[in-house]
């Protein structure tokens, strides 16, 4: 059995150079490719876009229906160069740009003016103090003197974030699409799903090891997506020595970009509640532990 598994933090930094040799994508994979990116750039535009997507993936996370790579990750201007040159020269798998842990375990964050009401503004709070509570990661709401925080909006155009801390973006992207406390972009596992990226950490199920755990059923992804569900390099992703977990609250549901109603993510092992965003697993506390470094996390 193997045991090691998976929590991935994107740590890789690109190396061009090391390019593997030209592969034969045809002409139309090709544009295909670029279409999906200049997508996934481009997000839902708007509440009509985000609620026909709903509309068309009915059973999938809020999250898995916002328009951007994986559903809701906000990539980089040079993380689609990159990725585009990694389709060209034929690799199976994305390497982005280097990005890393907050300093001194502490995330800064502000709300955008006018886009949350009291109660929303409550229930990031709850998201904050609960991470807050079972690791050591502080946060820290923004003084005028802060250049690199991130920026939590509300618009209604699904939920997403960027992965981790990178100095040069100055104001990071974290958007909840305003709904009722509890629901949609509003739950609170999905809240801490969109700070978990923004402390460093993408989608269980792009681990590079996933195929041990779950199996990808191919033809029932809508055509187009299936990028979404390529995996991140091993030299990119760690797993910190603890074990896959099916429930974390980054593990997308069975239904995520499901073509036809039919599952898309099968899982090897027999588990209930994958894909849910009721609670926090225990591991998905520990893996922010270990990355970050906390007292204890290796005990
Ligand atoms: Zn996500």
């Amino acid at each position: 059995m193997v045991r090691n598994v998976v929590i991935f933090v994107v740590l890789g930094l690109v190396s061009l150079v090391a390019a593997g040799p030209a592969t034969g994508r045809s002409r139309q994979d090709i544009e295909n490719f670029i279409q999906f990116l200049e997508g996934i750039k481009r997000g839902n535009a708007n509440a009509e876009e985000f609620q026909a997507r709903k509309q068309e993936f009915p059973l999938a996370n809020d999250e898995e229906v916002s328009g951007r790579f994986q559903g809701d990750i906000e990539l980089d201007d040079d993380d689609y160069e990159v990725m585009l040159l990694q389709y060209l020269q034929g690799r199976n798998g994305f390497t982005t740009n280097f990005i890393g842990p907050w300093p001194n375990n502490t995330l800064v964050f502000e709300f955008a003016d006018g886009e949350f009401d009291d109660e929303h503004k409550a229930a990031i709070w709850d998201a904050v103090r609960d991470i807050e509570a079972h690791t050591c990661v502080k946060f820290r709401y923004r003084t005028p003197s802060d250049t690199v925080f991130v920026n939590m909006t509300g618009e209604p155009r699904g939920c997403s974030a960027q992965i981790g801390h990178r100095l040069i973006r100055g104001a990071h992207r974290l958007n909840l699409a305003r709904n009722t406390v509890g629901v949609g972009c509003f739950r609170h596992a999905t809240i801490v799903h969109e700070i978990m990226h923004s402390l460093g950490f993408v989608h269980m199920h792009t681990t590079h090891n996933r195929d041990e755990y779950v199996k990808i059923i191919e033809e029932n992804i809508t055509s187009g997506r299936e990028n979404n569900f390529r995996l991140y390099e091993v030299s990119e992703v760690d797993n910190f020595g603890i074990d896959y977990d099916y429930v974390s609250c980054l593990h997308y549901s069975a239904f995520a970009f499901s073509a036809n109603g039919e599952p898309t993510i099968v899982a090897l092992q027999n588990v209930s509640d994958m894909g849910q965003r009721v609670y926090v697993t225990d591991s998905d506390w520990l893996r922010i532990n270990r990355y970050y470094n906390c007292p204890g996390a290796w005990d």
